[in-house]
């Protein structure tokens, strides 16, 4: 749901307006080009006997060709960050790329390793790393006028940060959202490099200022290694550069469509309306007896985490939808991100547990809690375990996973994070 729906209302009262006005003409997909480097940046380069590959001219050659296959379909609006060999800043790059109210953002650039005989090879994308959403966030705070948060974001999210103003929590939404729509677009593309033969190092997060400060799904593209033979070769002919510009057009595409935004070349081809399942899905990205705070590095920059403790183990569920595409696609999303081993898990709406009944961990410490700390004061009838020379404060019953997290919601209005769900047996 939250994908699918980001921006739909938005991009429908455009749609309307647009239809009524001028007929047929319909949104466009906006996406920047950025070819890495130029001018006197030359970025990575190498001499071999085939001539001196540079990676401005690599990078260039790359973006003319995916932006001439991008304009032939009428969907589409290409920005050229550069279309010559100048060299604007990183800044203005970005703030082209902001102010364009653009839907994604490409960056183009070949690697290189230290190394002098290069093993290293094959392509890879970089997307946002997870430490970099607080200045993210300033940009979008700045560039975003229109702030979409649908029901079931709402209710998700609020359950964590109900201190901060909506406003930034709709935000944080977003930036999350930004970050989830770049791994699919950075896993098409590398699928794609793959498809077409290239070795794929896979979708990588790393804190690049290009990506940090753009408003907008974005990813940088390191199209194959400059210090290594074969890929030297391949990019610097005009049939690498035109193969690699294909397959990078191919995953835009396959991106444009799945994101619901921008109009699809045969609109004959439109995919039917999805059912929803019965159940809610939830990924689980880790069961594991430590206890993360909310946006701890552990989640890799995903947001939308459940905790549930069972049986003394943090479960932490990644995501809610009851749509398969969803579902199947936020899985991907958490493998991309680097939990190898996620699971979609079956939730069934709002079910009573057949035998014991959930509860809040409110607090966990060596120490008791004095009778004066503010959990004591504010919650009645806290209950206090030990074990393992830990002691285990947990407050409330619920007898669905929905209730718990309703419960949740009204500690957090009182000012208490990080509570968890936990399920007690009996
Ligand atoms: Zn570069």
């Amino acid at each position: 749901m939250m994908i699918t729906n980001f921006c739909f209302k938005k991009y429908f009262l455009v749609l309307f307006v647009f239809l009524f006005s001028l007929g047929s003409a319909q949104k466009k997909f906006t996406i920047v080009l950025d070819a890495g480097h130029g001018d006197h940046d030359v970025g990575a380069t190498r001499s071999y006997d085939f001539g001196t590959p540079m990676e401005k001219d690599i990078t260039l050659g790359i973006v003319l060709k995916l932006g001439k296959m991008l304009e032939e379909n009428k969907a589409f609006r290409v920005i050229y960050t550069r279309k010559t060999d100048t060299y604007p800043s990183l800044t203005e790059r970005t703030n082209l790329a902001n102010r364009s109210k653009a839907d994604l953002f490409v960056s183009v650039h070949v690697n290189s390793s230290p190394s002098k005989s290069a093993t290293a090879r094959g392509t890879e994308t970089f997307v946002q790393g997870p430490n970099q959403n607080r200045e993210n966030l300033e940009v979008a705070k700045k560039e975003n006028d229109v702030i979409y948060l649908d029901a079931k974001d709402r209710e998700v999210f609020a359950t964590y940060d109900p201190t901060s103003p909506e406003s930034l929590i709709a935000l944080k939404i977003q930036q999350s959202k930004y970050l989830e729509r770049s791994l699919f677009i950075g896993s098409f593309v590398e699928e794609n490099f793959e498809k077409g033969g290239r070795f794929s190092r896979g979708v990588k997060q790393a804190n690049l200022h290009i990506l940090r400060m753009s408003a907008m799904p974005s990813v940088l593209i390191e199209t194959g290694f400059v210090n290594n033979y074969e890929d030297a070769y391949f990019l610097n002919s005009e049939d690498g550069q035109r193969k690699t510009a294909a397959q990078i057009y191919e995953a835009i595409i396959r991106y444009s469509r799945k994101a619901n935004i921008g109009a699809t070349e045969n609109p004959k081809k439109e995919e039917k309306k999805e059912v929803p399942l019965k159940n809610d899905f939830r990924i689980l990205l880790m069961s594991t007896p430590i206890k993360y705070n909310y946006g701890d590095p552990a989640f890799k920059g995903l947001n939308y985490i459940l905790p549930v403790k069972e049986n003394g183990l943090y479960k932490y569920y990644y995501s809610v939808s009851n749509l398969a595409s969803v579902r199947d696609a936020n899985l991907r999303t958490a493998k991309d991100a680097g939990f190898r081993n996620a699971v979609s898990v079956g939730f069934v709406p709002n079910q009573s547990l057949s035998s014991g009944y959930y509860t809040l961990e409110v607090f966990v410490g060596k120490d008791k809690l004095s009778s004066d700390s503010y959990i004591l004061k504010n919650l009645k009838d806290v209950k206090r375990e030990k074990a393992n020379g830990m002691f285990y404060y947990t407050y409330g019953t619920a007898k669905t996973l929905e209730e718990a997290v309703k419960l949740q919601k009204g500690l957090e209005e009182k000012g208490m994070k990080n509570s968890v769900i936990q399920k007690v047996a009996k």
